[in-house]
C-alpha cells in the first residue's frame, strides 16, 4: 500500500474543503485534499455540490430563463419586441460549461497551490490517517496530523416517494431536464424550491409547489416573506401551503401524488415532481464507529466552538456540522480551521453576520435577525422600510417590486437585521453585513454617501427610514 504523509488532510471538495485546502497550502502546510464527486460525463472534479450541482448550475439557469422571461414578457415597454424562443440543449450546455469551467478553474488553483488532489472517497482510517478508495475501487492510506471533515449534505428523501430520475428528481437531478415540464410540481417552499420551480415556471411549465408548513419563507421576515408570496403568485407560481405530501404513485407516465391539506387528503397528478425538503449531512459512511467521532440526532458531526470533532486535531465544517447549509459559511469555517492550524493563533475572522439570499426574481436577501426574532427576544425594535417603487434607478431598470427593511434598536439605532426583497438583493445585502460587522447604526448608514442614480440608495433610504425619515417617500 502506497504511504503519503501531509499536515493536513481534507475530506471534501466543496466550497468547506477546497477553499481551506487552498488558503492551508498558502500558509505553508502540506495539504491534500480528497474528493469522490464525479462530473456528468464521470470525470472526477472538485467544487462539490456548490459548484457541480447546485448553487452554480442553478444561477447559470436561473439567469438564462430570467432573460427569457425578460425579453418574451417585459422587454416590449423597453422598445424591444420580436419572437423570442429558448433551446433548452443550448441553455443546459452554457449551464454545463459554466460549471466545467469553474471545475476546471479549481483543479488549476489547486495545481498552482501545491495541493495534492485524491480521487476518491476519504474515510477516517484512524485519528492521523485516511483510507482512499478510489474510484477503480483501489484503496490507499494517506497519514495526517490534521484531519479536516468537510463532507457536505445530500438532498433529504420523503419516506414513499423514491426519486427514481425520470419523473420524480432531487434537486441535482431537476436542473438536467431537456424540455420544461407541461405539468410540474415541487415539493418544498424552501430555497431550492423556489429557485428550480421559478426556472422551469419561466420556461412553460405549470408549477405547483407543495409546502407542508403554514408560514411561507418561516425564516425570513414575515413583511418579506408575504411580499415575496404576493410576487410569486402574481408570476404564476401556484404555493399551496400547509399542504403535506404523503406519498407518490406512477400511473400512465404521471406521477400522483397525495398530499394532506388541514384534515383533507388530496391528489394530483403531474408529468414531473422535483423533491426539495432540505438536506441533511453526508456523514453516513464517515468512519467506522470506533474512532469515536460524535453525530448529533440528525447526523450533524459535534463539534467545539474551534470546530474540533475528535481529539485536538480532526476538525468538521460547512454542511456537515451545526448552523446554515450555505457555501460562503462553509468557506469561512475552513479558513479560520486552517488559520489555527498553522498559527496556533484562534482565527480573527468574522463570521457572526452570514448573508442568506434567495436567487429568484425579484431576489430576497437578509442578514441579522427578523423582526419577529427580536420580538421573541425581548428587544425592544425598531424600523424603516423603503420601497424600490421610490427609487429612480429602480424605474430606469423596470424593475420596483419589493423594498429594503432595516431594523434597528430601539435604543442606541445598532442595525439588528436588513431585510430586502427586490432587484439585485444578493449584491445589495453585503453593504449591510459590513455595516454590521463595523457596528453600524442606521444613522451612520444613511450618512454615508451612495452613488445616484443606485439600487443602494434604497438601503440607503431605509436606514434614514429607521433613524428619522426617508427623503423620497
Ligand atoms: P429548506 O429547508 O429551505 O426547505 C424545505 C421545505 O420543504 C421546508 O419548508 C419544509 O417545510 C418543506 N417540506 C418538508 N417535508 C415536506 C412534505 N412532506 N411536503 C411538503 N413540504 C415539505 O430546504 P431546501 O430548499 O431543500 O434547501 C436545502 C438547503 O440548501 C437549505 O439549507 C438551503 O440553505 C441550502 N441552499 C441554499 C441556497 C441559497 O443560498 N440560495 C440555494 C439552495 C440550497
Amino acid at each position: 500500500m502506497n504511504k503519503s504523509k501531509f499536515d493536513l488532510v481534507i475530506i471534501g471538495g466543496g466550497p468547506a474543503g477546497y477553499v481551506s485546502a487552498i488558503k492551508a497550502s498558502q500558509l505553508g502546510l502540506k495539504t491534500a485534499c480528497v474528493d469522490g464527486q464525479l462530473s456528468i460525463n464521470n470525470k472526477p472534479v472538485l467544487g462539490g455540490t456548490c459548484l457541480n450541482v447546485g448553487c452554480i448550475p442553478s444561477k447559470s439557469l436561473l439567469d438564462s430563463s430570467h432573460h427569457y422571461e425578460f425579453l418574451s414578457k417585459n422587454a416590449n415597454s423597453h422598445g424591444i419586441s420580436g419572437k423570442f424562443t429558448i433551446d433548452i440543449g443550448k441553455m443546459q450546455k452554457r449551464k454545463d460549461n459554466v460549471v466545467e469551467q469553474l471545475t476546471t478553474g479549481i483543479a488549476g488553483l489547486f495545481k498552482k497551490n501545491n495541493v495534492s488532489w485524491y480521487q476518491g472517497k476519504g474515510k477516517l482510517d484512524s485519528d492521523k490517517s485516511v483510507c482512499v478508495t478510489g474510484h477503480d475501487g483501489s484503496e490507499q492510506i494517506i497519514e495526517a496530523e490534521n484531519i479536516l471533515i468537510a463532507v457536505g449534505s445530500l438532498p433529504i428523501e420523503l419516506p414513499n416517494i423514491s426519486v427514481d430520475n425520470q419523473y420524480i428528481f432531487d434537486s441535482s437531478g431537476a436542473i438536467h431536464f431537456s424540455e420544461a415540464p407541461k405539468k410540474l410540481c415541487v415539493i418544498g417552499a424552501g430555497v431550492i424550491g423556489l429557485e428550480i420551480g421559478s426556472v422551469w415556471r419561466r420556461l412553460g411549465s405549470e408549477v405547483t409547489i407543495l409546502e407542508a408548513m403554514p408560514d411561507f419563507l418561516s425564516l425570513a421576515d414575515d413583511e418579506i416573506a408575504n411580499e415575496t408570496k404576493k410576487i410569486m403568485t402574481k408570476q404564476g407560481l401556484s404555493i399551496k401551503l400547509n399542504s403535506k405530501v404523503k406519498s407518490a404513485k406512477l400511473i400512465r407516465n404521471q406521477v400522483s401524488l397525495t398530499f394532506e391539506e388541514g384534515d383533507k387528503e388530496i391528489t394530483s397528478k403531474f408529468d414531473k415532481v422535483i423533491v426539495a425538503v432540505g438536506r441533511k449531512p453526508n456523514t453516513n459512511e464517515i468512519c467506522n464507529s470506533e474512532i469515536g467521532l460524535k453525530l448529533d440526532k440528525q447526523g450533524f458531526i459535534i463539534v467545539d466552538e474551534n470546530f474540533k470533532a475528535l481529539g485536538d486535531n480532526i476538525y468538521a465544517a460547512g454542511d456537515c456540522v451545526r448552523g446554515a447549509m450555505l457555501a460562503h459559511k462553509a468557506s469561512e469555517e475552513g479558513i479560520k480551521i486552517v488559520e489555527k492550524i498553522a498559527t496556533g493563533i484562534k482565527s480573527s475572522s468574522h463570521n457572526t453576520n452570514i448573508p442568506w439570499i434567495i436567487y429568484t426574481w425579484p431576489e430576497i436577501a437578509w442578514v441579522g435577525k427578523t423582526e419577529k426574532e427580536c420580538t421573541a427576544n425581548g428587544e425592544k425594535v425598531k424600523s424603516g422600510k423603503f420601497p424600490f417603487l421610490a427609487s429612480g434607478r429602480s424605474h430606469a431598470m423596470g424593475e420596483t417590486d419589493g423594498f429594503v427593511k432595516v431594523i434597528t434598536d430601539y435604543e442606541t439605532d445598532m442595525i439588528k437585521g436588513v431585510h430586502i426583497v427586490g432587484p439585485n438583493a444578493s449584491e445589495l445585502i453585503s453593504e449591510a453585513v459590513v455595516a454590521m460587522e463595523f457596528g453600524a447604526s442606521a444613522e451612520d448608514l444613511a450618512r454615508i454617501i451612495h452613488g445616484h442614480p443606485t439600487l443602494s440608495e434604497s438601503v440607503h433610504e431605509a436606514a434614514l427610514a429607521a433613524y428619522q425619515k426617508p427623503i423620497h417617500f
